[in-house]
């Protein structure tokens, strides 16, 4: 008898795995404390990923696939893989067990050393999710100090043939990313997320009775997030319809009137494989395709470079660096987040914004992450762990292996630029430019220093003023130290002692 396990995010319905049912052949999923448990997660992501899992045990079932399902409330649950394992393995009298390639580090090594425990041959196999190997970006740039995601997505087009015409880009370029940066018309049209709302009581009453901690609203009886292959492929359905069209021209954009604006919110159904990025990205291609006239070709191509160039990216970053990328410190930050992250209570109006919002939903979209709480995180000099763990928890989509490149590389530039070619800060200018979260803050972006001064204003001035040494020989960041040459010294010394103030007192903000 063969045991073959499925992880979490590993629901992938077309694995070949499936099919055929063979009863020499017992499935298991399991819900446990060991994964609950090595962070605090949002409440709406623990759901997201059980109801997840247990629908797609159903499926197995109703295909004629014996499954052994372990819920977190199993007294025969262990609520470790390994002691599961074993236990699965004395039950079924298993002679082998098999899994999938995992994406996570972790994960991949307990995986990896079972065979000898266990007693019995472990093997791995294929999770047929991705387009590149876990290898292939550290291929395309040995011997590179940095890795341009620009070039690896230029490999990517090519090889994959998304949006090609012959040897060159449709429309005569590769990136469109200059047109994909503009801020939201006062009168643009809002277009209302589709939800699921599902009703997951049940489950929730299970996932709290047995223990599980966790935070954000759970939002368990009208649950919004896609937990079946047919709800993954509605959601991708509207955004082709509904969304596209204005994706790229708005992708950077901030409201506070909508939380997901012309996103996807594809990134749950994608990272737990109900999704392939394959079929997202040909889909978003071939719809593209009858339907020019509606849709710009930069949202399009803005849309691809995301999934094919991005995702895949950062998950080639990951198996390059690890383990070694997880204690990464550029900058040698050491200080605790704020409890505004944890409540969204702060007079900041665009942190208190996006903060509630994912606690409200478990999601922010891309800008939010990087240049509200990402951007904020690094000015205040957080130690990377810290800020990991609060991404690692709040998202939905949120899995090692993309969160941490995303996290640790690009928004806080703890890899030393590896990643992004310069840390991602500003200051209220640009959060003023593309949101109306200005407006009703107490705090006046144009302003420097003083009791009403942007706190972005004066901390971003203060953090190129530390690292100099390490940021001035950057190409990209030099005529911002001219500028801060050119100040007077009595406006400079008034804005670094401004900012010192508010480094002493985070959580007065
Ligand atoms: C600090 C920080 C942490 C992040 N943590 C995660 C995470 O834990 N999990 C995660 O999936 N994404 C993460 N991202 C990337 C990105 O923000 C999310 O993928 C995106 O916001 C998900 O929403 P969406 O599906 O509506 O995306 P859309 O804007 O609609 O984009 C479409 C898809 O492209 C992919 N994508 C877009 N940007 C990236 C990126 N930078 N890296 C990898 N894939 C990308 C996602 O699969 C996404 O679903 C993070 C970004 C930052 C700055
Ligand atoms: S003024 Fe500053 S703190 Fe307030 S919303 Fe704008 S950028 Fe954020």
């Amino acid at each position: 008898m063969i045991l073959r396990l499925l992880l979490g995010d590993q629901l992938n319905y077309e694995h070949p795995w499936f099919n055929k049912p063979d009863d020499n052949v017992i499935y298991t999923l399991m819900e446990m404390r060991q994964e609950t448990d090595y962070v605090r997660h949002h409440a709406q992501k623990i759901l997201g990923f059980f109801a997840a899992m247990r629908q797609f045990d159903r499926w197995l079932r109703k295909k004629g696939h014996r499954t052994h399902y372990l819920s977190i409330d199993d007294p025969n649950n262990r609520q470790e893989l390994r002691k599961n394992l074993a236990f699965l393995i004395k039950l079924y009298k298993i002679t082998e067990a098999e899994y999938l390639e995992p994406d996570e580090y972790r994960l991949d090594k307990l995986l990896s050393s079972l065979s000898k425990p266990l007693g019995i041959p472990v093997t791995m196999l294929t999770s047929e999710h991705f387009f590149t190997t876990r290898e292939e970006l550290s291929e395309f740039f040995a011997g590179k100090k940095t890795y341009l995601m620009e070039s690896f997505y230029r490999y990517m087009r090519r090889k994959h043939y998304v949006l090609m015409e012959g040897e060159e880009p449709v429309g005569g370029e590769w990136n469109f990313d200059k047109e994909n940066r503009s801020a939201l018309p006062k009168d643009y049209k809002k277009v209302a997320p589709l939800v699921f709302e599902k009703d997951l009581t049940r489950l929730w009453s299970t996932v709290t009775f047995s223990g599980v901690e966790s935070f954000g609203f759970a939002n368990y009886d009208r649950f919004h997030w896609p937990a079946s292959r047919e709800e993954s492929l509605a959601l991708l359905d509207f955004f082709l319809e509904y969304l596209l069209p204005h994706f790229g021209k708005f992708q950077d954009a901030m409201s506070e009137r909508d939380w997901s604006l012309f996103h996807s919110r594809l990134s749950f159904a994608l990272n737990t494989k109900m999704l392939s990025p394959d079929e997202v990205v040909h889909k978003t291609a071939a719809y593209w395709k009858a339907h020019k006239k509606r849709i710009p070709l930069p949202a399009v191509e803005g849309f691809i470079r995301q999934i094919l160039g991005w995702r895949e990216y950062m998950r080639g970053v990951y198996w390059a660096q690890m383990p070694e990328y997880k204690k990464m410190n550029y900058f040698n930050h050491k200080e605790v987040l704020p409890a505004f992250y944890w409540t969204g209570e702060t007079r900041m109006h665009c942190l208190s914004v996006t903060i509630q919002q994912s606690l409200q939903h478990a999601y922010a979209h891309h800008i939010q992450r990087l240049m509200i709480t990402g951007n904020f995180a690094l000015l205040a000099g957080i130690h990377p762990d810290k800020v990991d763990e609060w991404y690692l928890g709040i998202y939905i989509d949120a899995v090692e292996w993309v969160e941490m490149p995303n996290t640790r590389g690009m928004s806080q530039f703890a890899d030393g630029g590896l990643v992004a070619t310069k840390p991602y800060v500003s200051s209220g200018q640009y959060i003023g430019r593309m949101s109306n979260y200005c407006q009703s803050c107490f705090y006046n972006k144009n302003v420097k220093y003083g009791e009403k001064a942007c706190p972005f204003n004066s901390l971003y001035w203060h953090f190129h003023a530390r690292h100099r040494q390490k940021l001035e020989k950057n190409p990209r960041i030099g005529m911002i130290y001219k500028t801060f040459d050119k100040m007077e010294m009595s406006e400079r010394s008034s804005i670094l002692s401004h900012a010192d103030k508010i480094l002493g007192g985070l959580n007065k903000l």
